[in-house]
């Protein structure tokens, strides 16, 4: 990572990519409006993953991939 000033954190809003101070009420959003935004997005995803997951070789098939995961924390 190239050295930058280490005072002020950036982050970017995930919906809309605004600049988000992590002191902002709705850090990690900008607004209110954008982390329900986000919200749906990720419900939308569940309901486009879990409708289709009806074969039972599927469900052993994602087992498989989501198990056994560990040491996946991302602690800042
Ligand atoms: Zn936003």
């Amino acid at each position: 990572m190239p050295p930058k000033k280490k005072s002020v954190k950036l982050h970017h809003c995930p919906t809309c990519g605004m600049l988000v101070r992590i002191k902002d009420e709705d850090f990690p959003f900008c607004s209110d409006r954008c982390r329900k935004i986000d919200l749906g997005k990720w419900a939308m995803g569940v309901y486009k993953i879990s409708s289709p997951v009806l074969d039972p070789e599927v469900l052993e098939d994602l087992g498989g991939l989501s198990g056994g995961q560990s040491g996946d924390s991302h602690d800042d």
